[in-house]
């Protein structure tokens, strides 16, 4: 929990000079456990859940795949000129329980474990999981920031309305949290759209909801100006970051479970992540790594970077 009256020094990775990354912790970044440390002011959290997965499963695996694409993350990050680890303390925090047999359940245990993590007023970022995960976290942190703005980095809207009935999977989360009042009308942007669709009335229904639509070609014309665009887009507003990993190409990321060719590379995807140090972001999350279908760790570790560009920029903006 943040208590910024101490003043203890962060308990940081383990030490690579005396057990090499590939040894040591399983942690994400082989940081400390959140039970290891008395405080803490960022905790990573795995969510192993793919219950809404609509196509190929696997995601329950993302936790520890990306935990594992993790172990060679370096303690500074040069782009932002920050030792995240050591202007805060930074905890894994293991991964929440949820039922992998009832949607609702599942979601409800998301949420409320995510909203006990948030009591204390840190902060959390989320591995996961099917997209499915992004409605709890949402719904948590919008109890502890308000309404948010959602920069959600995908190849697909994820604002369809059910499937096979179902209204809780990994294609429907952003329409229920528009539909809970957990957005910030015209503050929301897709990033990275891309693929077939099933008419032309998915835009225009996703766009009746408020949410600003930048496709991977607008991304291809030029990587600046999308910043630019989804720093006007969300103002001063919170911000929470939702990044499914198919919003880059097969290429960059082929362990997922719905690709889309014509994707980003995963510096196109940084770039925009690391454009958002100049706004407020007060939660997120990584979701879709499913490492049976990765290949020498490619997605798992690019997972692992974009996790460490959150949580840099998250350590940026905290009270020094
Ligand atoms: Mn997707
Ligand atoms: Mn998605």
């Amino acid at each position: 929990m943040t208590d910024r009256g101490t003043d203890r020094t962060p308990v940081g990775p383990a030490d690579a000079t005396v057990a090499p990354r590939f040894a040591g912790p399983a942690t994400f970044a082989r940081l400390p456990t959140i039970d290891q440390v008395p405080n803490w002011d960022i905790a990573v959290v795995g969510i192993p859940f793919d219950g809404g997965t609509t196509y190929r499963p696997g995601a329950r695996f993302g936790p520890s795949g990306v935990r594992q694409g993790s172990r060679l993350l370096r303690p500074y990050h040069p782009e932002l000129d920050t030792l995240p680890f050591e202007r805060c303390q930074v905890v894994d925090a293991g991964d929440i329980s949820c039922s992998p047999f009832d949607i609702a359940a599942a979601v409800a245990q998301i949420e409320e474990a995510a909203g006990s993590l948030l009591a204390g007023g840190g902060r959390v970022v989320a591995i996961g999981g099917d997209h499915t995960v992004a409605l709890p976290l949402l719904r948590a942190t919008s109890r502890r920031h308000g309404p948010l703005a959602l920069v959600h980095f995908d190849a697909h809207l994820d604002t369809w309305d059910t499937y096979f009935g179902q209204r809780f999977t990994h294609g429907t989360p952003f329409r229920r949290a528009w539909e809970e009042g957990l957005l910030l009308r015209d503050r929301s942007a897709h990033v990275g759209l891309r693929g077939p669709l099933y008419g032309s009335h998915d835009l225009t229904d996703d766009a009746a909801m408020g949410f600003l639509q930048i496709s991977a070609d607008d991304v291809g014309r030029g990587v600046d100006a999308v910043i630019d665009r989804l720093v006007e887009r969300v103002g001063n507003a919170p911000v929470y970051v939702s990044v499914d990993i198919d919003v880059l190409d097969p290429a960059h990321a082929p362990g997922t479970g719905t690709p889309e060719a014509g994707g980003l590379t995963s510096r196109e995807l940084l770039a925009m992540v690391r454009g958002l140090r100049r706004v407020s972001v007060v939660g997120g999350d990584v979701v879709e790594v499913a490492p049976a279908y990765d290949h020498a760790e490619i997605t798992a570790i690019a997972a692992a970077h974009v996790l460490y560009d959150l949580v840099t920029l998250m350590a940026g903006q905290l009270p020094g």
